[in-house]
């Protein structure tokens, strides 16, 4: 007997699914900010060592969670899409829609959905990779190294001249200390939240290849994505025979790559909604579709 697609079980799942992602990306900066006011900004040089093991700790901390909730709904949506389990980390036997949903609630923290526990047929290939953490770890040092040691370098250095100059009052001088705090705290979380949810999203797109049941997958953006993103959500499934390129995150992004089983899969109403706006768009540049975008989304809200 054919499956069919639980398709609005899916839907609810590839919401909860990006919000989950995205709260993974604001703990880690919630733990970089902490770890920052820890510090007063003249110490932040002489701190560096300790900033930086506590960067990349939780970094990998998030990028873990990320991983396992990403396995938890792959397997999730497969099942939803097919009517099979697939092998791989934390795969039980006898697992059902039921036992699916109830490791995905657990991933999110999230009540999002339930379902019998009639055991479903098996696929017993594990199509995960294991985590890169060596990857990870370097990408981790290097993003430190340009959003933070860079920075603190370029402040020390420009501070006797700051410090020197009588026409720099105290108020002046604190504003600076200020900004230069929150430039560490921005760039820090943007690009080590990028890396925390690409603990997830590489497990998907590495996955997609490796599972003959996959025949793609589609872009999942946050409530405000970037013009760049609202244009990949809109162009829909990216078929695994025409295009395997990299996922395209950024920093301070929260798409998630959502795969797809079923050419009967559903794209959620807001990648629809920049699909309609690309089509009055009528085509032209990216710089002329940046503009576009952003002046309709503003008139919108
Ligand atoms: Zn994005």
């Amino acid at each position: 007997m054919a499956w069919t697609p639980r398709t609005a079980e899916i839907l609810r799942a590839v919401a909860a699914y990006q919000l989950a992602q995205e709260a993974l990306a604001g703990e880690f900066s919630a733990r970089w900010a902490e770890a920052l006011a820890a510090v007063e900004a003249r110490e932040v040089a002489a701190s560096l060592t300790e900033l930086e093991a506590a960067y990349v700790a939780a970094i990998r901390e998030s990028a873990a969670a990320s991983y396992a909730l990403s396995v938890a709904f792959y397997r999730l949506v497969r099942a939803l899409e097919t009517g099979r389990v697939i092998g791989g980390p934390g795969y039980r036997p006898g697992a059902s829609l039921g036992s699916l949903w109830a490791d995905f609630n657990r991933a999110t923290g999230t009540r999002t959905g339930s379902g019998p526990t009639t055991p479903l047929p098996v696929d017993t290939r594990n199509p995960f990779p294991a985590e890169a953490l060596e990857r990870e770890a370097r990408r981790a040092e290097e993003t430190f190294r340009h959003q933070v040691a860079d920075r603190v370098d370029r402040h020390e250095r420009e501070r006797p001249a700051r410090e020197g100059s009588a026409a720099l009052d105290d108020a002046e001088l604190i504003a600076w200390e200020k900004e230069f705090l929150e430039s560490l705290k921005t760039g820090g979380s943007g690009a080590g939240g990028m890396l925390v949810q690409d603990g997830g999203r590489d497990a998907i797109h590495t996955a997609l290849q490796d599972d003959p049941g996959a025949i793609g997958y589609y872009r999942a953006t946050d409530a405000s994505p970037c013009y760049f993103c609202a244009l990949m959500a809109g162009r829909g499934a990216v078929y695994k025979s025409r295009s395997t390129a990299a996922f395209g995150a950024h920093p301070h992004c929260h798409c998630q790559a959502v795969p797809i089983f079923s050419r009967r899969y559903q794209l959620p109403s807001e990648n629809d909604a920049f699909a309609r706006m690309w089509k009055r768009f009528g085509g032209g540049s990216l710089a002329d579709w940046r503009t576009y975008y952003s002046t309709t989304t503003k008139t919108k809200t």
